[in-house]
């Protein structure tokens, strides 16, 4: 990764961070759960807005957590409004796999979430930081723990 680059996803992570995107609780939710990450004290809970085609209407989240637990949760929001539960599940597995291979190579995933994964390729540096793995992938255990209609998740 060039120097740039790395700038740049910093100033993207620090800038979610700060000003979290969907940081409300919706009130017509029908999926919901709570995350929590003790080794860091990282809180979240999800809501999510499920369709009856199975297509997520909204996604939303209220909690306390470090910078990257926050900004990862709030370009989680982002990213899953308007997709499938099916291309949820589908990113959530790529991202877990981003954060934690090596050898994790975009091209080879589903094209048509190209942009979602150049958009989580700003997280996937942690894996770098074993520590920081959860913090950045609490979000998106509890959006499918919500899907599978489980109340709670830890890392622990
Ligand atoms: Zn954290």
């Amino acid at each position: 990764m060039t120097d740039d680059l790395r700038e740049l996803y910093q100033e993207i992570i620090l800038d979610h961070g700060k000003r979290p995107r969907n940081l409300r609780h919706p009130e017509d939710a029908n999926r919901e759960a709570k995350g929590n990450n003790p080794l860091c004290g990282d809180r979240l809970t999800v809501y999510l807005k499920v369709g009856a085609d199975g297509a997520i209407d909204d996604v939303a989240f209220e909690g306390r957590g470090c910078a990257i637990s926050t900004a990862s949760a709030s370009m989680m929001t982002e990213i899953l409004k308007g997709k499938t539960e099916a291309e949820a599940h589908r990113l959530f597995e790529t991202f877990q796999e981003m954060c934690t291979s090596d050898e994790f190579d975009a091209a080879a995933h589903d094209i048509e979430d190209a942009d979602a994964i150049e958009r989580l390729q700003v997280l996937a540096g942690v894996r770098q930081f074993p520590m920081r793995v959860k913090c950045a992938t609490l979000a998106w255990h509890t959006m499918n723990a919500a899907l599978e209609g489980e109340e709670k998740v830890s890392t622990e």
